[in-house]
């Protein structure tokens, strides 16, 4: 792969693909102005964006202002990710920077949030005395006391919070980075025993948002403007099962919401797919035509190590029922390559999953253990770092190559695509998403973001789609099949 981010490793357009993404919220919100300024930092999935979004929520509440200038900047606050001990590192070198920079402004006032906050609690008060506090995954509504707190007193507060049984989002709807879609959390935790993951110990056990809630968030969002929706949860397909509902019956409820044209999803659990929802999403016209569905690894045996829940012939299974029922449907996968006891038999299952499914993206990363989960300490890792670089660049290879022919094949055929933005290089080319998540990039005014535009595909990298405009842009799609059926 070309163009990787030196910290992740990850190539750059991947990150912008709405699943992994590190950035500060861009442009900053505006905060109350002449409050003191706060400086947010953003790092991990979208679901740390969205928690920013509570931040800023609450910050604004509370008469704060915000700034992406250091200088200015009164107090500092990273929202952080506990997935990849890459991401706690980068948070790590970044506590260095600040503290030296507190030498010289000791009134700038840091604080950590979010996973790594939660994982990690007192041992990051006590590793960087210049930090002011810490606040877990379920503290988000308190941060503004802690700032004001510290700011006031000159403490240091540790807020850790146990696992609450309910989850409240206190969202104020016009605070997002885009106009023209917007994130809504359904549901906080999970429940999942996945050996690998540190995700139940950071974010606490599974608990779904109750269908008013989330379906009055999602109106107060479109009457604000938003067009697409995408839901959010670790385990989105499982969806409020604890409560009688499930993920198919809030698609249906979408449905019928005037002026919201996209509905998208992320990320759905192999375990819990089933049925209803498959049938959701075949019968629901607003319904994006991509499912992030990770199967981990191809190999049974792999899958029972990682405590997954299924086989590789029930992932099969599956992704033969979705493209049976659901013409167009395209499937996002992640790949843990080197997890302890993979053999070259359980490597060469994950590469011919890979070869048969055929993923139009698919994240793939070498096994590292995390403090915290099932397997550390518990199940040996064993592959050397050697064979699991070998096998992730196999991997992504092959990945690459599906990528390039997949595009390849789409040259010439329509879509239509919701303006997500300008290009970071040109500021005259725009990109924007179709229903199966396809990134296409074309040339057009800035004015258009939020709008759908229809494009037609005249040029493939494996990565990009570029296109040219058909059709002048419009408020609402012009033709709800186009996406099915080219
Ligand atoms: S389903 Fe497994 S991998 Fe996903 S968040 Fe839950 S424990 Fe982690």
């Amino acid at each position: 792969m070309d163009q990787k981010d030196a910290a992740t490793g990850l190539p750059r357009e991947w990150q912008n693909a709405g699943i992994m993404n590190d950035a500060v919220l861009s442009p900053p919100p505006v905060g109350t102005p002449g409050g003191p300024k706060v400086l947010l930092e953003v790092f991990g999935c979208q679901m740390n964006k969205l928690d920013a979004e509570l931040v800023v929520t609450a910050l604004k509440r509370a008469g704060y202002d915000f700034t992406d200038d250091d200088d200015e900047a009164a107090a500092v606050l990273l929202v952080t990710c506990a997935i990849r001990d890459q991401a706690e590192h980068r948070v790590h070198s970044h506590l260095g920077e600040l503290a030296v920079a507190k030498r010289s402004r000791p009134d700038l006032a840091v604080g950590v949030l979010g996973c790594q906050a939660q994982r990690e609690g007192q041992d990051l008060l006590t590793r960087w005395p210049s930090l002011d506090f810490v606040a877990g995954t379920r503290d988000f509504g308190k941060v503004a006391k802690l700032l004001d707190q510290v700011r006031a007193d000159r403490t240091r507060v540790l807020s850790i919070e146990g696992i609450a049984d309910e989850v409240s989002e206190q969202r104020d709807v016009t605070v997002r980075p885009h106009r023209g879609r917007a994130f809504v959390n359904v549901m906080r935790g999970c429940d999942k025993p996945c050996t690998y993951c540190v995700v139940p110990r950071t974010r606490g056990a599974e608990v779904s948002r109750s269908m008013v809630d989330v379906v009055t968030e999602v109106e107060e969002l479109v009457a604000d403007g938003v067009k697409e929706v995408t839901l959010l949860g670790q385990t989105v397909n499982a969806w409020g099962r604890h409560e009688g509902h499930s993920l198919g019956e809030l698609l249906h409820r979408l449905e019928d919401i005037d002026d919201l044209h996209r509905v998208r999803f992320i990320t759905s659990h192999p375990e819990e797919m089933d049925d209803t929802l498959v049938s959701a999403i075949a019968a629901c016209r607003k319904s994006g035509l991509f499912l992030h569905l990770p199967p981990q690894s191809g190999s049974s045996r792999m899958l029972r190590r990682m405590a997954r829940g299924y086989t590789n012939e029930r992932y099969r299974e599956i992704i033969a029922q979705l493209r049976e029922r659901i013409p167009g449907i395209e499937i996002g996968g992640d790949i843990i390559v080197g997890f302890s006891g993979e053999t070259d038999e359980d490597f060469e299952a994950t590469v011919d999953l890979l070869r048969d499914v055929r993923f139009s993206q698919s994240y793939i990363f070498r096994y590292s253990p995390r403090p915290g989960t099932p397997a550390f300490g518990r199940l040996e890792d064993d592959v050397p770092d050697k064979v699991k670089r070998k096998r992730l660049k196999i991997l992504n290879e092959i990945q690459t190559e599906i990528m390039r022919e997949r595009h390849e094949a789409l040259i010439g055929t329509r879509h239509e695509v919701l303006v997500e933005g300008s290009s970071r290089k040109d500021a005259r080319r725009l990109f924007g998403r179709n229903l199966a998540f396809d990134r296409l990039v074309f040339e057009g005014e800035s004015s258009w973001e939020g709008q759908f535009v229809t494009l037609e595909v005249t040029g493939a990298t494996p990565l990009t789609l570029s296109a040219k405009v058909l059709a002048e842009p419009t408020d609402a799609p012009r033709d709800t099949t186009l996406a099915r059926t080219t």
